[in-house]
């Protein structure tokens, strides 16, 4: 490989390899953001096919055409419930995670103050940016919002939750566990302290969704949102789950699909996608945890003994299996994050420095500031998300990459 000094990328210089194009053609490709999205699973693909092709009908139609759709949906919608330890009518199928968690806070928020006056939404300042511009959209609507401090593992504390309740409080927004970090919350706890009060209580287990176990009804959850392209299902669609009983104004307005809460037709061959990754992520969940944690375990082990300079975010041992985030220490070594990023993917490794929406904005990511890192420190981050398809030939090629790589462009302090 012939070494240029550095490349213009976007305004900025980067330090990289300029390999020769036989070198791309050959070169081994290790995907470690499935955090971001996951490949489709083909037995998904399968499933998706003739709701595609010849079993086309408007699940809304009466004739067989439509029926057949909707028997389609019908049992789709059963299977997710299921899952979740929900009744059939309780799941909505929405867009994505984005949507459902747009839909249920605004559509919670605003009932709630048309029905019993309530105006305040408590939630943390380590939620996805779906659950932050939310909350931020409705303090434009004169809502008032806490969004609760995270701790230095990205935890957010039950305890504090508590702390941030007022009389006016109608909901409390806590994601199960962390796209960034991986922290998994004690929803549980939160989920019956707000029971208790008579606040609703929302979590975004978009992340966890067929990953850990979710029962809405175990964990006092009011209100969930989940999403299919997480868990090798079909991009473009997701479901929210709301509590039987639950007032909340609809977001999108229209046709009287999904129990009139969700209009708009609806999109039979993805929903029958979403149902059939869950089943087949469910079935697995506990073999690849096992596997997936023990691939996470090797890697941060190769990393400690190699990179004094190296910090780990995250809860050490509350966390989810498949993510890994470390931070190069600001104090201790000057590493540019980019170029770190770039160099991994000339080395046909994919990771993210955060979430996939913020990545390639340069900023530092919310969550790790949030969690106390300086901006340099957090700016030098790299997020490793494995999956189905990851293996330990990866996770050794990975760190050897990396070895490489920060040996080239690191200047220790
Ligand atoms: N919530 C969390 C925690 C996520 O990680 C994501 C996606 O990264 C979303 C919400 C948004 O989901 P979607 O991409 O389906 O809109």
């Amino acid at each position: 490989m012939a070494e240029t000094p550095c490349r213009n990328i976007g305004g900025g210089f980067l330090f990289v390899d300029v390999p020769n194009p036989m070198y791309i053609f050959n070169m081994r490709k290790v995907y470690l953001d499935h955090t971001a999205t996951t490949p489709l699973d083909p037995e998904v693909l399968e499933a998706m096919m003739p709701y595609f092709l010849q079993k086309f009908g408007n699940a809304s139609s009466i004739h067989r055409f439509g029926q057949e759709s909707k028997a389609a949906l019908d049992e789709s919608r059963n299977t997710i419930a299921k899952i979740l330890g929900a009744q059939q009518g309780e799941l909505i199928f929405v867009s994505g995670g984005t949507e459902a968690d747009n839909a249920l806070i605004k559509g919670v928020a605003r009932n709630m103050r048309t029905g019993s006056g309530k105006d305040h939404i408590v939630t943390s300042n380590i939620e996805h940016h779906a659950v932050l511009e939310t909350c931020k959209s409705l303090e434009d609507e004169k809502f008032t919002v806490t969004y609760v401090d995270a701790d230095a593992d990205g935890c957010v504390s039950p305890e504090n939750v508590f702390k941030a309740i007022r009389p006016s409080t109608g909901i409390i927004s806590i994601m199960h566990a962390n796209n960034e970090v991986g922290t998994v919350n004690r929803i549980e706890t939160i989920g019956r302290f707000a029971r208790e009060r008579n606040i609703l209580f929302h979590t975004d287990a978009v992340q966890t969704f067929c990953k850990l176990p979710v029962n809405v009804a175990d964990m006092n959850i009011d209100l969930l949102s989940i999403s299919a392209h997480k868990i090798y299902g079909p991009k473009g669609i997701g479901a929210m789950f709301i509590r039987k009983g639950v007032q909340i104004d609809r977001l999108i307005d229209g046709g009287a699909q999904e129990r009139g809460r969700r209009a708009g037709t609806e999109n039979v061959p993805l929903a029958v996608g979403f149902a059939t990754a869950a089943r087949l992520m469910n079935q697995s969940r506990e073999n690849q945890s096992h596997r997936l944690l023990g691939l996470k375990n090797k890697l941060r082990s190769m990393l400690k003994e190699r990179f004094p300079f190296v910090l780990f975010n995250g809860h050490p041992s509350e966390s989810l299996p498949h993510i890994l985030n470390i931070s190069f220490d600001s104090r201790k070594i000057r590493i540019d994050g980019e170029s770190l990023l770039f160099n991994l993917d000339l080395a046909g490794i994919a990771v993210t420095s955060g979430s996939a929406c913020t990545s390639g904005s340069q900023e530092p990511s919310h969550v790790l500031l949030a969690m106390g890192r300086d901006r340099a420190t957090a700016k030098a981050s790299i997020r490793f998300s494995m999956g189905n398809s990851t293996t330990e030939e990866d996770i050794n090629y990975t760190f050897n990459e990396l070895e490489k790589i920060v040996s080239r462009i690191g200047t220790i302090l």
